[in-house]
């Protein structure tokens, strides 16, 4: 078993945390919240004063942080400095391609392994030890990583070299963000023509129209009794994460000259979304707004 340090325990950081102490790993933890880390030593870590305390004679570095200029600074001013040379470093932070590059650059300039593994499934997947991780970096260090991934999620795919990890998931999310949209708007549109939910959800469900954000997280109440829409749209993933994620996507989209009108109007959709007060609603909450929108 492995001594690890997870620096920041909050909504997905916990339960992963949570699920390696499960797993008989030896944890030692850190984040700015005090009322998390009390949390996290009830369930048998160990606390440190700070992420450079929490990195010393550990095996495995593990960080679950908020955006990029998080991840730059805990690395470059805690981590690098005071981890042993042959720790493995993994962050699964959702963060930008340029920044997980830049990290994994300086982290290998002083003789680190690193990959960047962001994760999709949410908290419930992260409670459940079945999210989605997808891995940039070197194959050696991936292989490092997997077996410590397993114990967080159910699939593990190495998407290429340093970044690639966070690509994917750019790209992913894009994906989510517009047909999130696309199903809101067919269903207020069946709204009108008279056309009711069940019965759209029983066609769509089965026809070409079929996706994630149709099948499992229907922005309706009643077809998915699981999706948030059952439950007033409390989160699950909130509308500020989805547009700090369509954020990311579009930014790389004018770096790398590429033509996503679509993720630009979904990012366009999303603020005003969240900028109107909706910024802690489930992101499927879109639809409220869509359906008040007058054309
Ligand atoms: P969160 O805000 O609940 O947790 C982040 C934690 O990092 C907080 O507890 C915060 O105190 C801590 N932190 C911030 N700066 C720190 C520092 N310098 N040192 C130590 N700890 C520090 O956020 P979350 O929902 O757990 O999301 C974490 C990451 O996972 C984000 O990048 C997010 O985009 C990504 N993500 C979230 C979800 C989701 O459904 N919540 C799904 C997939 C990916």
């Amino acid at each position: 078993m492995a001594a690890i340090a997870f620096i920041g325990v909050g909504n997905m950081g916990g339960p992963m945390a949570r699920n390696l102490i499960k797993a008989g790993h030896d944890l030692t933890v850190f984040d700015l919240s005090q009322e998390l880390l009390d949390a996290m030593a009830e369930a048998g870590a160990s606390i440190a004063g700070s992420a450079a305390e929490a990195v010393l004679d550990v095996d495995v570095v593990i960080t679950m942080l908020p955006a990029g200029p998080h991840v730059k600074s805990v690395y470059e001013g805690e981590v690098l400095g005071h981890a042993k040379p042959d720790a493995l470093l993994i962050d699964c932070s959702t963060i930008d391609v340029e920044t997980a590059r830049e990290v994994a650059a300086t982290a290998a300039e002083k003789g680190f392994a690193m990959v960047d593994a962001p994760v999709s499934g949410g908290v419930g997947g992260a409670e459940a030890g079945t999210l989605t991780f997808m891995v940039g970096g070197p194959e050696e260090a991936y292989e490092a990583a997997r077996p410590y991934l397993e114990v967080m999620g159910k699939t593990i795919v190495h998407t290429g070299g340093s970044g690639n990890g966070q690509a994917a998931k750019m790209c992913n999310n894009m994906m989510l963000g517009i047909q999130m949209i696309s199903v809101a708007e067919a269903f207020v549109l069946a709204e009108k023509l008279g056309l009711d939910h069940q019965k759209l959800f029983d066609v769509s469900s089965k026809a070409s129209g079929q996706c994630w954000s149709l099948t499992t997280y229907c922005p309706v109440p009643g077809p998915v009794p699981t999706s948030p829409a059952n439950r007033d749209y409390q989160p699950g993933f909130t509308a500020a994460m989805m547009l700090k994620d369509l954020k990311l996507s579009q930014a790389a989209a004018e770096s790398f000259a590429a033509d996503t009108q679509l993720g630009r109007r979904a990012m366009a959709i999303y603020e005003a979304f969240a900028e109107g007060g909706s910024e802690g609603v489930d992101f499927s909450g879109v639809i409220n707004m869509i359906r008040e929108a007058k054309s």
